[in-house]
């Protein structure tokens, strides 16, 4: 019996053109063109599949085809991202991805995102770019639109195609040239309190933790960089895998997590003291690029190396040179040079560095001494003496003359009261690793996880409201510049990153809720009017439920038709044959089930499919 409640209810949602029901599709009806053999260059389990299994198809490097089982996953991604922000308070609207070029250059986002950015030139011969991201055009536009701290804060959003041309497009869908992304940007008179930047990012903290479990994936929210997007505050979502890009750092005891150029290292002793292990000895090492190379031919391992590093300082910021030195086992990091210094470096010119008097490639950390430079020289590589074997430390580093390298080297004989100087200083420089000292807990160490990056969200300031001229007048009458946000999702990046984290060598096992289809309903014999009719009459409960089903058609061998299911990773399978028709139902089975499927009378499906997604 219906309710009045309920007849409302259908009137208004006839009238409004919302639909409660599930879609349902025959295979023969769409295009899933599965592969037995994946793509010669994919290496990532997850460009594999999704090529396999049709969902996606190259178009050219870094550029796919979304076919309609990756297009309907991507829509329910879109979905949980549109609910959640829209229930953070965010406003969906639409900006275009072409944009004129000099928004790039007012902001400097052309020298900081580089070749990344998508140049090209109109017939009248202006230069635009294809959007990164979208600060300065929602900067623009808010600029046009507002001009009073009571119309803030606010809080916008768009699910866009994004252009970078990265140097690497790989991995199909978790590196491409042309991406979706939910970009969404806030705008504030404060940082703190009611309606401050803070609050929304917490908020925004908020609804990505949601949107990311509704999806169905395992993540972590690591502390990061905020990279040329700019701006302090930051972090990461990153899907859990090991076939991850990202280095995720752990806290063994405070549950801390970073990235690894953000991740701090704990308290590490050092001192620069301690007699040479002998004399100086010059080595030659002719045509020897790579740490590797040098370390065998000398026969040093790379914990007794010493790693000499040449950055510059910008004009801006009075020019100048960097000498960071970190053990050649250990990565330099350039923000913890940054934050070391105060002043953001880069990595030399080659020629400049040249002609300023450093051997480049065998540089020594004399050379700071000698051609006049800041020494930065991290805490490990900072040791005259080698505590654990309770001997000096065996150093060998560059000679500072081309093709040579120097054995045991002593800071304090080779650099005397140089160490003593301002212009020496000893600090974090590098990436944290597995086994160092937790920057969070005395005694902890740090352990290492690997993960796709698949949200972030930063606290810009007024990076781009300064650089833009976005002013708006507060309480008492002044202009000040708008305090931002910005927040993406990678939506194509987290359709891929989910298939990273579930397959199995049949295939891929999609979660529920990003699942293209929710049931799939395998019918052995198609030219059986009986067996059809079963599918659909099935088919029909299951939608009205709200599960979308998809109904293998096909003419094709039950061998064959199995293979594919298991493939494309639908959740619920449910077959229709004469063995199970026989015991009055079809056979059940979950995509995740190793043994045989269950029989479930044809009168109680929807309720196993419904207790399946209960259980989940
Ligand atoms: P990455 O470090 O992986 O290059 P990013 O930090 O430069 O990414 P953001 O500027 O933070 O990326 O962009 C927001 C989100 O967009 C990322 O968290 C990621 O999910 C997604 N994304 C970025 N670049 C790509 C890409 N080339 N292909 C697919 N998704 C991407
Ligand atoms: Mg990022």
């Amino acid at each position: 019996m219906t309710t009045t409640q309920e007849c409302c209810a259908d009137q208004a949602n006839s009238m409004l053109s919302t639909r409660r029901f599930g879609d349902i599709q025959r295979w023969s009806q769409t295009l899933i063109p599965t592969a037995k053999e994946a793509p010669a260059d994919a290496e990532a389990p997850s460009h594999k599949l999704l090529v396999r299994a049709g969902f996606i198809r190259r178009v050219g490097a870094g550029i796919y085809d979304y076919l309609p089982l990756a297009w309907r996953t991507l829509n329910k991604i879109s979905g949980i991202v549109r609910d959640e922000m829209n229930a953070a308070g965010a406003c969906e609207m639409l900006m275009p991805a072409l944009e004129p070029f000099e928004f790039f250059e007012g902001t400097k986002r052309d020298v900081d995102y580089g070749d990344n950015l998508f140049r090209l030139t109109d017939r009248h011969g202006r230069v635009n770019a294809l959007a990164p991201t979208h600060e300065e055009i929602i900067t623009e536009m808010m600029k046009g639109s507002i001009a009073s701290y009571k119309q803030l804060p606010l809080n916008l959003y768009q699910v866009q195609t994004k252009f970078r041309d990265e140097a690497r497009p790989r991995s199909g869908l978790l590196r491409g040239r042309e991406f979706i992304m939910k970009d969404a940007y806030s705008f504030h008179t404060k940082a703190e309190g009611a309606g401050g930047l803070t609050e929304t990012y917490e908020k925004m903290r908020t609804a990505y933790t949601n949107i990311f479990t509704r999806c169905g994936l395992d993540f972590s929210i690591v502390e990061a960089e905020a990279g040329p997007i700019g701006g302090s505050a930051s972090h990461e979502f990153m899907v859990n895998c090991e076939t991850g890009e990202d280095t995720i750092l752990r806290c063994s005891k405070t549950g801390y997590a970073a990235n690894v150029e953000k991740c701090g290292i704990g308290e590490r002793a050092w001192s620069f003291d301690g007699e040479p292990s002998g004399d100086l000895e010059t080595v030659p090492t002719p045509g020897m690029a790579s740490i590797e190379d040098v370390s065998k031919f000398i026969k040093v391992k790379a914990p007794n190396m010493l790693k000499t590093i040449v950055l510059s300082i910008d004009a801006e910021h009075g020019g100048g040179w960097v000498v960071a030195v970190v053990r050649a086992d250990h990565e330099v990091n350039e923000g913890k040079i940054k934050d070391a210094i105060g002043f953001p470096v880069a990595m030399a010119d080659e020629t400049e560095a040249k002609a300023a008097g450093f051997a480049i490639g065998f540089v020594s950390p004399c050379a700071a001494k000698t051609v006049g430079a800041k020494l930065v020289v991290d805490p490990d590589a900072a040791q005259g003496m080698d505590t654990a074997k309770g001997k000096p430390y065996f150093w060998a580093t560059g000679a500072d003359t081309h093709d040579h390298h120097v054995k045991r080297f002593n800071w304090r004989r080779e650099l005397g009261d140089f160490l003593d100087s301002e212009n020496t200083i000893v600090a974090d420089i590098r990436n944290a690793r597995a086994g160092d000292p937790s920057p969070k807990a005395a005694g902890a160490t740090l352990t290492e996880g690997r993960g796709v990056e698949v949200g972030h969200i930063f606290q810009l300031g007024t990076k781009y409201s300064e650089a833009m001229g976005f002013l708006v007048q507060d309480e008492s009458g002044d202009r000040n510049a708008v305090i931002m946000g910005c927040y993406g999702i990678g939506v194509s990046r987290t359709l891929a990153a989910c298939v990273e984290m579930s397959h199995d060598d049949n295939g891929i096992v999609w979660p529920m809720a990003l699942a293209p289809y929710h049931v799939l309903i395998t019918v052995m014999k198609i030219d059986n009017e009986e067996h059809m009719a079963h599918a659909t009459n099935i088919a029909k409960g299951l939608s009205e439920a709200g599960f979308d089903v998809l109904i293998d058609d096909r003419d094709d061998r039950p061998g064959s038709k199995f293979k594919d299911a298991d493939l494309i990773g639908i959740p619920i399978r449910l077959t229709i044959g004469d063995k199970a028709l026989d015991q009055g139902g079809v056979e059940f089975k979950q995509r995740t089930d190793t043994g045989k499927g269950e029989i479930v009378a044809l009168g109680s499906i929807t309720t196993r499919c419904i207790d399946a997604v209960s259980s989940q």
